[in-house]
């Protein structure tokens, strides 16, 4: 039996998820086209700062408020 709960993007990591980072790479991705990662309370500062300093970041939400613009 396999639980719902989502896990943090980073790498090994197993912690639940907590945030949701939308970001996007303009080189590859249409500008209103969000990708996401997800990160526990530990890799949220970590994984926004690889995204961060490329540029790529959009935004950060807790993954309780966020709302997939293209739906489920
Ligand atoms: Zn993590």
């Amino acid at each position: 039996m396999s639980d719902e709960t989502p896990i943090c993007s980073a790498k090994g990591c197993r912690a639940p998820a907590v945030w949701v980072l939308a970001w996007n790479n303009p080189k590859i991705h249409t500008p209103e086209r969000r990708k996401t990662w997800l990160a526990c309370e530990e890799h949220r500062e970590h994984l926004s700062q690889f995204l961060g300093v490329r540029g790529f970041l959009k935004d950060v939400v807790k993954f309780a408020d966020y709302q997939d613009p293209e739906g489920p």
